[in-house]
């Protein structure tokens, strides 16, 4: 069983609600369109993990010469090889049952497409599973889609998406009469709720639906890209890193709108991170809360207290890979950390973590 070795990664694919997600989120999906019917013509086409067959048929219909579908998971393959059928008159695709990692072939690839991105470009861990079929059966000169990655973070005021996180990010300690529940001190409960939450990275979907603002109104720091994967070279060493940033506070303004109930309307509450891929030249799919809102989202880092009077933050990110334990033995997530120095308008600075 092709499943074996990651049961419960591939049985999370097999939820035909995720497929409906990548299929709906129509950034994502035109921009790989685009780029494949940009380079297909004429070429040998690898797609690793085809989920509903959706890539490989763009590149059929780019006019690839021939292509060959990868799929793990249960029961999406026979899906993908049923929806290639129907929509491949030609077939000029194959479908492969299994994991990338076990399919062999002595016909190399001009193309290697696949949509391995997860929450902050890395949750998941299938990059490396590319990368190993990469570098067995990619030609010399042939193009990975996507063929470039970043990541940027800035950091974020509560004020405009307050209503959509209740209290969470204001003054998370704060936001319940700890000290008075029910006529009881639960303060002791509190400050582990908090510790919680500072531990937890959340998804949120930060994008301004209004096209009025040019960049996101909750973002009060310029971007800093902290990192720029060469995916036609890159290894998987160099998905483990330490990278330093340093962004500026840039405008207060938009906060003179905000309702005067909205709590910290100029203070900083978290540190978001996102995406971008370049899918071939000049295609990218961007992920970023100042464009289209995507099913990725943002990542979101809560502070442990809220910063006021910033002038610049400067500090390091680093992103490891959760260690497997018993209980999770194919760790796919990521453990991420964020020191911070802060230099505020007065000229005094300090310092945090998360
Ligand atoms: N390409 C599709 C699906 C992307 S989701 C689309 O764009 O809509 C990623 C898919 O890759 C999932 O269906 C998952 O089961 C599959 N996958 C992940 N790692 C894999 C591997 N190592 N071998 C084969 N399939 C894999």
């Amino acid at each position: 069983n092709a499943e074996e070795s990651d049961p419960g990664y591939f049985r999370s694919y097999a939820r035909y609600d995720i497929h409906r997600q990548m299929l709906l989120d129509d950034t994502r999906t035109l921009a790989y369109r685009s780029a494949l019917l940009t380079l297909s013509n004429n070429k040998r086409v690898l797609d690793v993990g085809t989920g509903t067959g959706i890539l490989t048929l763009f590149a059929v219909q780019g006019g690839a010469s021939s292509a060959v579908a990868i799929e793990a998971s249960e029961p999406l393959a026979p899906l993908a090889q049923s929806l290639l059928a129907a929509n491949d008159p030609n077939k000029i695709a194959n479908l492969f049952k299994g994991r990338s990692e076990s399919y062999q072939t002595n016909e190399p690839f001009d193309i290697i497409v696949s949509e391995w991105m997860g929450y902050a470009l890395l949750f998941e861990n299938m990059l490396p599973s590319v990368l190993h079929v990469r570098d067995r059966l990619l030609k010399p000169g042939g193009a990975m889609v996507p063929r470039r990655a970043t990541m940027s973070l800035g950091f974020a005021s509560a004020r405009t998406s307050y209503h959509l996180l209740g209290h969470r990010q204001a003054t998370p300690a704060k936001d319940m009469a700890w000290g008075d529940v029910y006529g009881m001190d639960f303060s002791e409960v509190g400050r582990r709720w908090h510790a919680e939450e500072l531990k937890t990275a959340t998804v949120m979907h930060m994008s301004s639906a209004t096209p009025t603002f040019e960049r996101n109104p909750d973002i009060l720091t310029t971007d800093a890209v902290f990192v720029d994967l060469d995916l036609q070279t890159c290894s998987s060493d160099d998905l483990e890193f330490t990278r330093p940033f340093r962004v500026d506070v840039v405008s207060t303004d938009a906060a003179q709108s905000m309702p005067t109930n909205t709590p910290h309307p100029n203070s900083l509450h978290s540190c978001a991170l996102w995406f971008a891929t370049e899918l071939a030249d000049g295609i990218w799919l961007d992920t970023s809360p100042h464009g289209a809102d995507t099913h990725w989202g943002q990542v979101v880092l809560q502070l442990p207290e809220p910063i006021v009077d910033a002038r610049t933050i400067e500090g390091t990110i680093s992103f490891a890979r959760e260690k497997p334990s018993n209980d999770n033995e194919s760790a796919r997530g990521y453990d991420i950390a964020l020191t911070y120095r802060i230099v505020y308008v007065d000229g005094t600075s300090s310092s945090d973590e998360v």
